[in-house]
């Protein structure tokens, strides 16, 4: 053995909440096994979001079981520094081992023997499993239809920060997720015109009858909902915890001057076309909505519970002008609009993963976190396993599975070596 090589059973790369989960069930375990991470434990809430942001769900629910938020209201959302925090102080309390600042370059599997070689910015490991915790959002995706005049300001949601951090003028958001949404609206709440382009979405109430909807999503069983067909199972789902936790209702933003547009579809110069499907958006979204809270209905009748009626909340607001009268095309210019936010997602990035782990469209080849590379192994990505499973409380869970696979793997290739002792 070559000094500078370290050996180790499994490396977990990536120590955001995925690889501290998987470190923390691997320890339970006794399974020798280190993370290491390029930049800071947690560093995508503690850098990569903007900086109003706060936890989607309550504190009580957006944890880990092994610890509850300190010092805060439970029922609360969290800010990002504190989710950050959290991440970093459970590190602490389980004494798990993370190595920061050490970048994974490359991971090849061995010749003629098992296991993989993996180069770091630090030096090479030869190891038995990789549990690649990456992240869901990596690179940020900006559609191939941006606009290429010049005099225009254009950002990923990746790169926004606040509102002052953007030149004077109007703003048109592209994408009406959680992201999307919650900086549209942050927009037009700091005095901006602010455009924002909806495509299909579900959009859960943030509480009915006195629960939260993640408790909802919880006793209806739709977290744990299992990944049906890959690739089908995303839809865009806006929800927001900012200002205490409301419900995101788009007749509202509406009425609060938000100017609502359907999806972007193609640039000329400075003029963009919106496909003519904003009400059709809006509508399914309402029924998306509405059916939570018959289904949440049902499940309080079947089950006897004594929560308070809501009958309000299943009013909606009459359809707003811009559902009546939509918006087709806009001459950004005319509109005042010099900053385009391309709220429109992330893709992963594995190119540091050399193994035989991905299908022709370079995605990972797996089933729950299992790959098609024997000792290879994601966690993190969205229906990895669930509809839970890139929030922070499912990831938990399916980090479990996956180092009872690890340990099972562990206790067969044993079993040869007492074998052949
Ligand atoms: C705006 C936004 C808000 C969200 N809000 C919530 C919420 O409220 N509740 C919730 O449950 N979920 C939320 N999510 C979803 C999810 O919880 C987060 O995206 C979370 O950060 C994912 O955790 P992760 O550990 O899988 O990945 P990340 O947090 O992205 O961690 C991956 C880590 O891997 C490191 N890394 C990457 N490549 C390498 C390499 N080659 N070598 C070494 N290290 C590497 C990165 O530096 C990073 O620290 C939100 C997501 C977004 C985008």
């Amino acid at each position: 053995m070559t000094a500078n090589i370290i050996e180790i059973d499994t490396l977990i790369v990536g120590a955001g909440q995925a690889g501290i989960a998987m470190s923390e069930h691997l320890s339970k375990l006794e399974i020798p096994h280190l993370i290491l991470e390029k930049n800071r434990v947690a560093e995508a809430w503690r850098s990569g979001r903007w900086d109003s942001l706060v936890a989607n769900g309550p504190a009580w629910h957006d944890r880990f079981p092994g610890m509850l938020f300190p010092d805060a209201d439970q029922d609360s959302f969290v800010p990002k520094d504190k989710v950050a925090d959290y991440f970093n102080e459970y590190v602490n309390h389980f004494n798990l081992p993370v190595k920061t600042g050490v970048e994974v370059l490359s991971v090849v599997k061995n010749d003629q023997t098992s296991g993989f070689t993996v180069t770091t910015s630090e030096g090479v490991y030869k190891i038995q499993h990789l549990v690649s915790a990456t992240g869901p959002f990596q690179t940020p995706i900006i559609p191939a239809i941006v606009p290429t005049v010049e005099d225009l300001h254009q950002i990923h949601s990746a790169a926004y920060r606040n509102p002052e951090s953007l030149p004077e003028g109007g703003i048109m958001v592209v994408g009406a997720g959680s992201s999307g949404v919650q900086i549209a609206d942050e927009l037009q709440r700091a005095g901006r015109d602010v455009y924002l382009s909806v495509g299909p979405h579900d959009r859960p109430p943030r509480s009915y009858r006195g629960r939260d909807f993640v408790w909802w999503l919880g006793v209806l069983g739709l977290w744990d909902a299992a990944a049906t067909e890959p690739g089908k199972e995303h839809v865009t789902i806006a929800v927001s915890g900012a200002h205490g936790g409301k419900t995101i209702d788009f007749r509202e933003l509406a009425a609060q001057g938000l100017n609502l547009v359907g999806r972007t579809a193609s640039f000329e110069g400075h003029t963009v076309t919106f496909s003519n499907d904003l009400a059709d958006n809006i509508r399914a979204g309402d029924e998306n909505y509405l059916s939570l809270l018959s289904r949440a209905d049902d499940y309080i009748l079947a089950n006897g519970l004594d929560l308070p009626e809501e009958p309000e909340a299943h009013n909606l607001l009459p359809d707003p002008d811009c559902m009546t009268h939509p918006t087709f095309t806009l001459d950004l210019k005319e509109a005042g609009i010099n900053t385009i936010i391309w709220a429109t997602g992330y893709a992963t990035d594995y190119s540091w993963l050399k193994v035989d782990a991905f299908d022709e469209n370079n995605q990972p080849k797996h089933h729950r976190g299992v790959s098609s590379e024997q000792g290879i192994y994601f966690l993190g990505l969205p229906w990895l396993s669930r509809r839970g499973s890139s929030f922070i409380w499912g990831v938990w869970h399916d980090a479990k599975y996956i180092a009872d696979q690890i340990n099972i793997q562990r206790q067969y290739q044993q079993y040869e070596t007492t074998q052949e002792a």
